[in-house]
């Protein structure tokens, strides 16, 4: 039987330039899809327009070109995909996978913090409400290709979460299984602050009918203080100028041991370099 050709992606939000840290995930997701001879999808999620910031796609693909992390196929937008998205959640409203949902956030503080499914039998409309997923096949934890067994908060698995928000947005959850689904994304490997949700996303995968695929969540990159690099957290954009200096920190960062005289390579030949000896087991532990 033909293996399943590795469909692998880069979905950045566009909420601010790359930074190192997302450089890792794109630089890591890309070496792992590559060395493996399979795909590699650019997809832009700007399902969030409130938190978008003005050209930073525009400035995420051209980034990624600089470092030369040539794509497979059209980048696919979030925001093109709304026909999507309704048609996912008119899918698990009619098979009663779903309810209109309108607690609002301090309620749901005043009863600790998890939702605890008041809404479920109300039948209620679609008016000023949000729209929960109604949990009933929860995912405990999953096997991460890197981390080994991940085990998720009991509460936070079982909770109806939110798969369409009160102001019409999609939920980032909803959007992502979709979209990789449609992309025929069969490997996802990005950063380790995405470990959370991963077990809804598993579930939304079940509930949605759809193969699940495999996860790989790489370590975080952090400042000084011990805090992820994060654009909530001011993390500097990538320096202009020759990337390969910034590379051979990603390849440096990811446990890798790039050739001492990297200045001899061209940025494409250093990056055939980096895929063809990119080894996941060296990956450090630490900041995992
Ligand atoms: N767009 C999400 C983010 O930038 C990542 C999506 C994903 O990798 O699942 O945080
Ligand atoms: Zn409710």
């Amino acid at each position: 039987m033909p293996q399943t050709p590795y469909i692998g992606r880069f979905a950045p939000s566009p909420s601010g330039d790359l930074h190192f840290g997302s450089l890792i995930a794109a630089l890591g997701s890309y070496l792992h899809a590559r060395s493996q001879h399979g795909q590699w999808l650019v997809r832009i999620d700007d399902i969030d327009p409130p938190r978008e910031i003005p050209g930073s796609a525009d400035r995420i693909l051209a980034t990624l070109e600089r470092y030369g992390l040539e794509w497979d196929g059209d980048v696919l937008w979030q925001s093109q995909r709304h026909d999507a998205y309704r048609a996912a959640l008119d899918c698990l409203y009619q098979q009663h996978k779903s309810y209109y949902c309108t607690c609002t956030r301090q309620r749901i503080a005043q009863t600790g913090g998890v939702y605890d499914g008041h809404c479920r039998t109300l039948g209620l409309g679609a008016e000023n409400a949000a729209i929960r997923l109604h949990q009933t096949l929860p995912v405990y934890g999953f096997d991460d290709d890197f981390q080994g067994h991940l085990q998720a908060n009991t509460a936070l698995a079982e909770e109806d979460f939110i798969i369409r928000r009160r102001d019409g947005l999609f939920a980032y959850n909803l959007a992502v299984v979709v979209d990789d689904h449609f992309q025929g994304v069969n490997h996802i490997v990005r950063g380790a602050d995405l470990i959370e949700p991963t077990v809804r996303q598993i579930s939304l995968y079940q509930h949605l009918g759809y193969p699940q695929p495999g996860y790989l969540h790489l370590p975080l990159a952090v400042n000084e203080n011990g805090d992820k690099l994060s654009k909530q957290n001011h993390a500097p954009a990538l320096p202009e100028g020759d990337p390969r200096p910034v590379i051979i920190n990603a390849l440096n960062f990811l446990g890798q041991t790039p050739p001492e005289n990297w200045q001899d390579y061209t940025l494409p030949l250093l990056l055939r370099w980096a895929v063809t000896h990119w080894t996941p087991a060296d990956i450090p532990r630490e900041n995992a």
